[in-house]
């Protein structure tokens, strides 16, 4: 089954008008380059910079996605940003239970569920990430924590166009350290069983399941070549564009 990589940057609460701008500059010169990359690439700056990177990318095949949203459309919510405001400011993507939402601001996998729906509705196209901590890998409990985050956090009706699933483990992320390549494929395979069980083997098998936590250029390609693995959701190394375009290279799909 054809997946086509998805090599997204998180660049979680980095970036100021003068650098963010710089970077997504860089990265939409690097990709405007490309004769005809096999990937697709995304973006995720901070709310404050959607607008100004979203000019920034014009012309290149570099999409824009941010990295929350709330699941009503307007109201009472101070500090809050609805999915149509993202669609608003030029967003086609949103990441939706990053490991540092869930820890910061205690969002559970229901929460994440509702968000989705909402994202969903308002025609975005979500990340919905999942991952295990240390002591749950260390407790041999990594596939049963990814399994009832993916039950709970996917909404009943999503499906391959609208859904992405990034397998991001807690301490992988930052951190430098990566599961085993055996260890990654094996979260993958059973997500992708998990995914066929609640969404039917045609989503399942065209859904993309992207591997987040410590993905540099010199780890990409075995981590890209894997079956289930369809992509990355890179954090420190989206930062820099030449590292960003390095493991796309790397990986061999650019
Ligand atoms: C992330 O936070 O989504 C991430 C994968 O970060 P890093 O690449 O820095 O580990």
């Amino acid at each position: 089954m054809s997946r086509k990589t998805l090599i997204a940057g998180n660049w979680k609460m980095n970036g100021l008008l003068t650098d963010g701008t710089a970077l997504a500059k860089d990265v939409a010169a690097a990709v405007r380059k490309m004769e005809k990359p096999e990937c697709e690439f995304l973006v995720c700056p901070p709310f404050t910079l959607l607008t100004t990177v979203k000019k920034a990318l014009r012309g290149a095949k570099v999409a824009l996605g941010a990295q929350d949203c709330h699941f009503a459309e307007k109201g009472a919510h101070t500090g809050d940003i609805s999915p149509q405001m993202l669609k608003d400011a030029g967003c086609s993507y949103v990441i939706l239970g990053h490991s540092e939402r869930r820890t910061d601001h205690g969002e559970t996998s229901e929460l994440v569920c509702k968000k989705a729906g909402a994202a969903h509705d308002a025609g975005l196209k979500t990340i919905i990430c999942v991952g295990e901590t240390l002591s749950e890998r260390e407790a041999g409990k990594a596939l049963d924590v990814c399994t009832r985050q993916i039950i709970d956090s996917v909404p009943e009706n999503a499906t391959s166009a609208d859904t992405v699933i990034a397998y991001e483990p807690v301490w992988a992320i930052g951190t430098g350290k990566v599961p085993t390549t055996g260890d990654v494929a094996e979260v993958h395979a059973a997500i992708r069983k998990t995914l066929a069980k609640k969404l039917g083997k045609g989503n399942a098998g065209k859904m993309r399941i992207l591997y987040g936590g410590s993905v540099k250029p010199n780890n990409a390609k075995e981590l890209l070549s894997l079956e289930d693995v369809d992509g990355a959701l890179i954090g420190g190394a989206s930062l820099k564009a030449e590292d960003f375009i390095a493991i796309a290279k790397n990986a061999g799909v650019c």
